[in-house]
C-alpha cells in the first residue's frame, strides 16, 4: 500500500562510501542541461568534447535518445576513479541519491532499496523538507535529448567560428 508520508519524521542517511550506487551492475546516469554545463565546467571541456568523450545515448521514454555518462566494462561509471572524479560537479541524480521519487514511495520500497545502501537508514537524520526537496531536484532534472545536445554544439560551434 502507497504510504508517501512515511518519512514525515524524517529518515536516516549516511553515505558510507562503498561505491556500490557507482557501479557494480548495470545503469544509467542521465545528465540534464544543469548536469551538462556543470561537467563541462569542472573538466574544462567543450560540450562536443565532453559528450564524445564521457558521454552515451541512453533510451528513455516515447522512443527519445537522452544524454547519459559512459559505463566501463564492469559496469562502473565513466566517471568513477577509485571514488567520483568529479564530485563538487556530480549530477544531480547522484547528489539526490537515496531521495529519489520512486524509492519513496513507501516503506517498504525504501527499505528494500536500503538492502544496496548501507548508508540508509543509519547516520544523520534527513528532515521532510530536506527530503522533499531533495525529490523535487531528482523529479525536476529532465535529462536532455539527443536532438536538445546536438542544438547545443551547433550553437557552441557558431560562438567558436
Ligand atoms: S550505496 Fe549508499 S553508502 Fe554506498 S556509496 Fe552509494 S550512497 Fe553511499
Ligand atoms: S558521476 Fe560520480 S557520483 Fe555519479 S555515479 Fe558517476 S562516479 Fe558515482
Amino acid at each position: 500500500m502507497k504510504d508517501n508520508l512515511f518519512y514525515k519524521k524524517g529518515l536516516n542517511f549516511s553515505c558510507k562510501r562503498c561505491s556500490f550506487c557507482c557501479g557494480h551492475s548495470p545503469g544509467f546516469v542521465y545528465l540534464s542541461h544543469r548536469d551538462l554545463m556543470a561537467l563541462c565546467t569542472f573538466f574544462h571541456l567543450s560540450i562536443k568534447e565532453f559528450v564524445e568523450t564521457k558521454c552515451r545515448w541512453a533510451d528513455y521514454y516515447y522512443g527519445a535518445k537522452v544524454l547519459a555518462l559512459t559505463e566501463k566494462k564492469n559496469f562502473d561509471c565513466g566517471l568513477w576513479e577509485n571514488g567520483c572524479s568529479a564530485y563538487e560537479a556530480r549530477p544531480i541524480q547522484c547528489s539526490t541519491y537515496p531521495f529519489w521519487s520512486w524509492m519513496l514511495e513507501d516503506k517498504q520500497t525504501w527499505d528494500d532499496c536500503a538492502k544496496d545502501c548501507p548508508g540508509m537508514n543509519s547516520g544523520r537524520l534527513w528532515s521532510f523538507e530536506e527530503i522533499e526537496k531533495n525529490k523535487k531536484a531528482y523529479d525536476d532534472n529532465i535529462p536532455l535529448k539527443k536532438e536538445e545536445v546536438e542544438e547545443l554544439i551547433r550553437l557552441e560551434e557558431n560562438k567558436i567560428n
